[in-house]
């Protein structure tokens, strides 16, 4: 048995197989082959199985999304099937003697150059889609498919892992997490925390070469533990720590229903955080009051491309009727920083944390952010739809945030498109200068939410994403709860009020001073909805 420790970043036991995570290799090499045939029946046994994979995704979207947002898989099936397209590949094969990877590769890029090049604009669609297809039969061509064709739940190691490709994982297959690199407060520990899973981060440069596929293993989300091939003693602790961790889980349970009001008669709303439509289940089964922070850029991670105001407005009716009339807060894209989505386009920086992100992305370019605002205001007739915007440092921002929602409100009534006209507005409060100036931005907005993730990293100058000043990072600082406490009370002598939905909102041994402070709403993984009313019921503020 080998035991290696990192950090736990949500509590819970599992015990299983590890599978490593396998990083596919985007960059195309040309290879030169002298049997070109067998490369053609690579190719031929690629286009199946991308075929495949596209039918299984179509499926599901057809159940999740409708026809109309489904068809798009479908036309990437018949893309696959395009006489032109295949006699390309076929030819830079033959001629050229290489490897289909790299025929596809230049077909991808001259069919993308023609489509853009067109005067339609569905034809210029079309040239994100042939670069997509191609990507997914690069990625089939260098498949050995071991990761997906399994059925077992897994433990996934990596060395770390990006929001996009944790969010890419099906989550039905991951038993836990832990990778050797990583910090606590970034977004996939964020998206664990989320999905449930238990998950250990930072467990060392090592750990990623004393691991292999198939090895038995436990980890310790509490403890931050991981037992490789743990002998017999250790594994009866692990399974009696996870029935009494199961225990805990169900009489949490009987909190269901309950108020979430102190012993003294104060009141507060306990709202769950979702980075999808699938987290709904999660937010509903553990009985959260509504939802205080979808972070909508996960919608765009998900996508190979920018999604349509369709796609997005499918997505944010189906949160808000699943609620149904539960308040939902809805944030803008939030994308940038460790959130990269290639489509973007966004150039390297030196300093992401620090760069263009978030609102700045939005106010840029704003055809992007007027496409998501006319869907979230489309979605807001099917329920009660809160709008919040990150990032925001300047009064200014929010000005301009403000005459672009006046302007796609007023298109959208133009339309005679039904929108609630009383939908509140809200900005985060994740930078030191949002809440030191926070009396002049409350009187523009109904609502703060306090970022506390981002609000730590900008406030003590650490970044979330390095492990390394992770020691240095103590998320209950004075500084910091001294700017949410100044927040709350701009926020209140200005009629608006005020949640927390970054990671600390769960930090229960704050709950009775967040309560002081008179925060009205705590928004947290939906797994900590009922450990959050527990500690609330258990307070005192008399
Ligand atoms: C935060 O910064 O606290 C927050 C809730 O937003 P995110 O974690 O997505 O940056
Ligand atoms: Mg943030």
């Amino acid at each position: 048995m080998t035991i290696f420790k990192g950090k736990g970043v949500y509590g819970a036991v599992a015990i299983g197989k590890i599978s490593v995570f396998k990083r596919r290799d985007t960059t195309v090499k040309r290879i030169h082959v002298s049997d070109t045939a067998a490369e053609k029946k690579r190719l031929e046994a690629a286009k199946e199985a991308a075929t495949a994979q596209l039918q299984e995704i179509y499926d599901k979207a057809l159940k999740e999304v409708g026809e109309q947002n489904a068809q798009i898989f479908e036309i990437h099936m018949m893309m696959i099937e395009d006489d032109d397209y295949n006699e390309s590949i076929e030819s830079i094969i033959d001629t050229q003697s290489v490897n289909a990877e790299y025929a596809v590769s230049v077909t991808a890029d001259n069919f993308s150059e023609m489509f853009a090049s067109m005067d339609d604009a569905y034809m210029q669609a079309r040239s994100a889609d042939v670069k997509d297809i191609s990507n997914r039969i690069i990625a089939c061509l260098s498949d050995d498919g071991s990761q997906e064709n399994s059925d077992e739940k897994v433990i996934i190691c990596a060395d770390d892992l990006a929001p996009s490709e944790t969010v890419l994982l099906d989550k039905n297959k991951v038993l836990a997490f832990v990778t050797s690199h990583g910090s606590s407060n970034s977004h996939t520990a964020i998206l664990a925390r989320n999905m449930n899973i238990p998950a250990v981060i930072g467990a060392g440069d090592d750990f990623l070469s004393a691991v292999s596929d198939g090895m038995f293993a436990a980890v310790d989300g509490y403890t931050g533990e991981v037992f490789l091939s743990p002998d017999t003693e250790a594994l009866e602790k692990l399974e009696t720590k996870q029935k009494e961790d199961e225990e805990k889980k169900r009489l949490l349970q009987e909190l269901k229903g309950k108020e979430n009001v102190t012993l003294d008669g104060t009141r507060i709303n306990i709202f769950a955080n979702i980075g999808g439509v699938d987290h709904i289940g999660a937010v509903l089964a553990n009985d959260a009051g509504g939802i205080g922070l979808f972070r909508s850029e996960f919608l765009y991670l998900e996508s190979s491309d920018y999604p349509t105001e369709e796609q997005q407005f499918a997505a944010y009716k189906k949160v808000l009727e699943s609620m149904a009339g539960k308040k939902v807060i809805i944030r803008t894209l939030d994308i940038g920083a460790d959130k990269k989505v290639d489509y973007f386009d966004l150039a390297k920086e030196d300093n992401p944390a620090l760069g263009f992100r978030a609102i700045r992305i939005c106010l840029t370019r704003p055809e992007i952010f007027r496409t998501q605002l006319r869907a979230l205001y489309r979605a807001s007739a099917f329920g009660k739809l809160g709008i919040m915007f990150p990032m925001i440092t300047s009064v200014s921002e929010v000005e301009q945030i403000k005459k672009i929602c006046a302007e796609v409100r007023e298109e959208l009534r133009a339309d005679g498109v039904d929108f609630d006209e009383n939908a509140e507005l809200g900005i985060m409060i994740e930078t030191p200068a949002a809440a030191v100036i926070s009396d002049k931005l409350a009187p523009l907005v109904d609502f703060f939410s306090v970022g506390t993730n981002d609000l730590t990293q900008y406030t003590l100058a650490c970044d979330r994403q390095n492990s390394a000043v992770e020691q240095f990072v103590d998320t209950h600082h004075e500084a910091i709860l001294r700017l949410i406490e100044m927040s709350a009370k701009n926020a209140h002598a200005n009629g608006a009020w005020i949640g927390i939905c970054g990671e600390l909102a769960a930090d229960t041994s704050l709950t009775e001073t967040f309560l002081r402070m008179g925060i009205d709403e705590l928004s947290v993984s939906p797994s900590f909805v009922l450990k959050v009313r527990d500690a609330v019921r258990h307070t005192d503020l008399s």
